[in-house]
């Protein structure tokens, strides 16, 4: 008999932008498909009308593939699929498993102060379970709109083993009394259609942020009273910053959507072996090993995510990124920070080898791609504020005259096309004057760069060219009169 095929799925809510737990949870997904050979499928459950956007779903599906996320089925819309909930629904009523629900909101503020102040937890009370139908004559009579809630078994521990956390017990008291499965004008509540939909996609597996703890033991006897098997679980702790909070937009804005990275120029592939490596580690390699994602995946055990929370390092993510970003080739990165770029630089100033030459001298230091235009903007515009106090002391000094006014003079001597030599002029001249070190070199720095650090000196004065550097350092002479 051949063995069932593995099915699981990631489900965001477009009820907001990509969140970087989200994307850790997908690769988990994938990489647990792949090594399987299963089925890797994405659901947008979008039900929640008041908060969806579809602005939202655009900014999942672009994430989902620039990160290179692929699926094997989807996207399935549970806003499609309505009639398929309110079906499922309908049978639980029919077979007493669910019920109609008449309680106004103001009956349930009420029933919350109550329980407030005999400070006991707050919940429903269950209590129009068994109605008679007299009674729902009445409520209905009177203009109420009923909800339809599940009945869960009383005080009864619901047990699952994590693929993650191990053995885990929930006792359905703690849940909240009979939740929701449709509102009042049938639409279904998160808790209902995610069961009908992991029961008719036939999932096997459903690996989530441990967040939904709580969900999955109400999901359980809502997966058995509809006849589904259950899948089993895996709840992969949630993302924390350094002061122990969980990373939401609300709390800590942008850094908490993948948007955001991809804007400021993190490679895709650096975010992959990040947020993997995050709470996971490869069985036989060091933490911080860089990987390929379809070689992790012959590996990928879930029982090897750790159960304690995943700590968000930015440095760490920075490393990655690095690390990336050195691996590609020049023309690779050019493409890629051509949007950053264009944007701050007039490109057209220099051919593309040049410009090439300028991203090698600066690429080791780069964390993110937006970082390149201001680490090479020196080569593009001259406007340097000779003011600055690290700047001035460099070139404001009887020895940097003397360096710059001789460069002018024998400037017709260099050749540009090579950083080598004009690298050895700068040197002879040096000699001559019997100058060396940053006596030599950081006035020509300041007046070539606006500043005295940056990349080799001769291929700063080879790039820039005999106009450049001759214009440049009339300019700074000035500012030494
Ligand atoms: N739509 C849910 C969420 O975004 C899915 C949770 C789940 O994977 O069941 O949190």
């Amino acid at each position: 008999m051949s063995e069932k095929e593995i099915r699981v799925r990631i489900a965001p809510s477009p009820t907001g932008s990509l969140h970087l737990g989200t994307v850790r949870t997908s690769f988990y997904n994938c990489l647990f498909a792949k090594k399987h050979g299963g089925k890797f499928i994405l659901r947008i459950e979008d039900t929640d009308v008041q908060r969806n956007k579809d602005e939202y779903t655009k900014e999942i599906l672009d994430g989902f593939n620039w990160l290179g996320i692929k699926f094997d089925e989807g996207p399935y819309y549970q806003s499609a699929r309505l009639d398929l909930y309110r079906k499922f629904a309908q049978k639980l009523l029919d077979e007493g498993k669910a019920y109609y629900c008449f309680v106004t909101p103001e009956e349930l503020d009420e029933l919350r102060k109550i329980q407030r102040a005999a400070k006991v937890p707050e919940k429903y009370d269950n209590r129009h379970r068994n109605l008679t139908k007299d009674q729902k004559d009445k409520f209905i009579s009177e203009g109420r709109k009923a909800v339809t809630r599940f009945k869960l078994p009383d005080n009864t521990d619901i047990k699952w083993n994590d693929e993650i956390r191990g053995l885990v017990s929930v006792n359905t008291n703690d849940l909240g009394g009979d939740p929701v499965i449709m509102r009042a004008d049938g639409i279904p509540l998160y808790n209902f259609a995610v069961v009908v939909d992991d029961g008719d996609m036939k999932m096997t597996h459903v690996i989530r942020g441990d967040d939904h703890l709580h969900n999955t033991a109400k999901q359980i006897p809502i997966f058995e009273a509809l006849g589904f098997p259950v899948p089993i679980f895996a709840h992969a702790p949630l993302i924390f910053t350094h002061d122990r909070e969980k990373l939401s937009k609300r709390k800590h804005g942008d850094i908490a959507n993948i948007d955001k990275y991809q804007k400021e120029g993190y490679l895709p592939e650096a975010m992959a072996n990040y947020l993997v490596h995050m709470s996971w580690t490869q069985p036989d390699k060091p933490e911080e090993e860089i990987f390929k994602i379809d070689a992790v995946a012959l590996k990928f055990e879930l029982s090897r995510i750790s159960k304690s929370s995943a700590v968000y390092d930015l440095p760490k993510l920075n490393w990655f990124n690095n690390h990336y970003i050195k691996e590609k080739s020049l023309s690779e990165i050019y493409e890629l920070s051509k949007r950053f770029l264009e944007k701050d630089l007039n490109l057209s100033i220099y051919p593309k080898d040049q410009i090439l030459k300028m991203i090698d001298a600066v690429r080791t230091g780069l964390n993110k791609l937006d970082e390149l235009p201001g680490l090479i903007k020196f080569f593009f515009n001259d406007e340097f504020d000779f003011s600055r106090d690290e700047v001035a002391s460099s070139l404001r000094t009887e020895n940097g005259r003397r360096v710059l006014e001789k460069i002018l003079i024998q400037i017709n001597l260099f050749n540009f096309q090579n950083p080598g030599d004009c690298k050895n002029k700068v040197d002879g001249i040096g000699k001559e004057l019997a100058l060396k070190g940053k006596d030599l070199y950081w006035p020509l720095r300041v007046a070539l760069s606006g500043s005295n650090k940056g990349p080799d000196l001769g291929l700063i004065i080879s790039l820039l060219g005999a106009e450049k550097v001759k214009s440049r350092i009339e300019k700074a002479l000035k500012v030494l009169v």
